[in-house]
C-alpha cells in the first residue's frame, strides 16, 4: 500500500517586529517572514525603530530578489531561462547573483567528488511529481532523469560570467545552498546601515556576525535530532542543519529524504542530521546538504578539503545510530 507524507513547517507571513529591548545606545530588534517555504528570522542591534526597520525591510526585499532569480518554481526566474537553453550550444550570460551561486556550487561540488550536485533537478522535479502524485517513479524513470544531471555538464566563465550546460534537458536547482546564500546577502544589506551584531536564520541556515552587546556571542542551540543539545556562543561565524524533519516522502514505510544521492537518483534512505559551522553561509549549507549524502566515512576524507569548517553528522537506521562530532 503506498502512503506519501509531507510534512511542511510552518511559518508566519508578513513582516513583523516581535521584540526590542534596550542595551546601551542600541536595542534588539526581531522580524520574521516566510520566505523561500521556510521561517525567516532576523535579530539585530540598531540605533532606533526607523533605521532598524528600513534596514529589515531592505534586506528581506533583496532576498525577495534573489527568489526572483533563483527559484526553480518559478517559470520565468533567471535559474530557469537558463535550464531551457541547455543543449542549445550556447554560453549564456547571467547576472552576477546567478554567476556568484554557480560557482560556489561548483567549486563545493568539485571538492565533495560530486556528493553536492545543483545539476540534479531533473531528478528532484520526478521526485516532487512522485510524492504529489503518489507513484514511485518507475526504474526507467529514474535513469532517464539521471542521464540529464551531473555537475561536469555545467561550464563557468568568470571572465564573462557566462554558462554553458552542454547537454538538452538539463535543469538547475540550487536549493542546496540557496538560503546560505541569501542568509549572507541580507546581512551584507544590513551592515550597509552600519548595523554590526546581527544574526540571520534564513529556515535553520544561520549567519552571524559580532556577538550582541557586552557578550560573548550569539547563543546557538544544536540538536542532535533526538536527546541530544548543545549550547555555544558563537559569533562571525554560520552554520547549518539539514535533514529530514520537514521535508521527505514515504513510500511502503520507508523514507525517501529530499536530499538525492546523485550516484543513485534516490533520496538518502538513512534518516541523517547535519550540522555544519563554517566561516561563510552558502558553504556551510552546501556543506551540510554534502555531508548528509556522503555518510560519516567518506565526509571524513572530503572535510579535509574544509579545514575551517566543523561538523556534527548522526546517521540512523532502524536502532543503529552514528555520531561524529568536530564541534568540540
Ligand atoms: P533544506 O533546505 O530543506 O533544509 P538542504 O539544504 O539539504 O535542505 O537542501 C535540499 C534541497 O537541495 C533539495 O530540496 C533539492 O532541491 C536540493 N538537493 C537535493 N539533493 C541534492 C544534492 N545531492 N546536492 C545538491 N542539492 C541537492
Ligand atoms: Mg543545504
Amino acid at each position: 500500500m503506498f502512503s506519501k507524507r509531507i510534512v511542511k513547517c510552518v511559518f508566519i507571513w508578513g513582516l513583523s517586529a516581535v521584540t526590542s529591548f534596550t542595551y546601551a545606545q542600541e536595542s534588539r530588534y526581531s522580524f520574521e517572514k516566510g520566505m523561500m517555504g521556510s521561517p525567516f528570522k532576523l535579530v539585530f542591534y540598531a540605533k532606533n525603530d526607523s533605521v532598524a526597520n528600513i534596514a529589515a525591510q531592505s534586506a528581506f526585499k533583496r532576498i525577495e530578489k534573489l527568489n526572483e532569480l533563483l527559484s526553480d518554481y518559478r517559470d520565468g526566474s533567471e535559474i530557469n531561462m537558463l535550464s531551457a537553453q541547455s543543449g542549445s550550444g550556447k554560453w549564456v550570460p547571467v547576472s552576477d547573483d546567478l554567476f556568484n551561486i554557480l560557482a560556489i556550487s561548483q567549486d563545493i561540488s568539485v571538492k565533495t567528488d560530486g556528493a553536492f550536485d545543483a545539476t540534479l533537478g531533473p531528478v528532484v522535479q520526478m521526485w516532487r511529481h512522485a510524492t504529489r502524485k503518489g507513484i514511485f517513479p518507475k526504474e526507467s524513470e529514474i535513469k532517464e532523469a539521471m542521464s540529464k544531471t551531473g555537475y561536469t555538464k555545467m561550464k563557468l566563465d568568470p571572465k564573462s560570467k557566462k554558462v554553458f550546460l552542454s547537454q538538452k534537458g538539463m535543469r538547475l536547482d540550487i536549493g542546496g545552498l540557496g538560503k546560505g546564500f541569501a542568509a549572507e546577502e541580507a546581512v551584507k544589506v544590513l551592515q550597509t546601515f552600519g548595523i554590526k551584531s546581527i544574526m540571520m536564520d534564513a529556515g535553520g541556515k544561520i549567519v552571524l556576525t559580532s556577538p550582541p552587546p557586552g557578550t560573548e556571542g550569539w547563543n546557538i542551540t544544536i540538536s542532535n535530532g533526538s536527546d541530544s543539545l548543545k549550547t555555544m556562543a558563537l559569533s562571525n561565524v554560520s552554520l547549518a542543519t539539514s535533514g529530514p524533519t520537514y521535508r521527505f516522502m514515504e513510500y511502503n514505510g520507508t523514507r525517501y529524504s529530499h536530499i538525492v544521492d546523485p550516484k543513485t537518483g534516490i533520496g538518502l534512505l538513512f534518516h541523517v542530521r547535519t550540522t555544519v559551522i563554517s566561516p561563510d553561509g552558502t558553504v556551510a549549507d552546501a556543506l551540510a546538504t554534502a555531508f548528509s549524502v556522503a555518510g560519516i566515512v567518506k565526509s571524513k576524507k572530503i572535510i579535509a578539503r574544509f579545514p575551517a569548517s566543523k561538523v556534527w553528522l548522526v546517521e540512523k537506521q532502524d536502532e543503529r545510530v552514528a555520531e561524529w562530532n568536530t564541534l568540540e
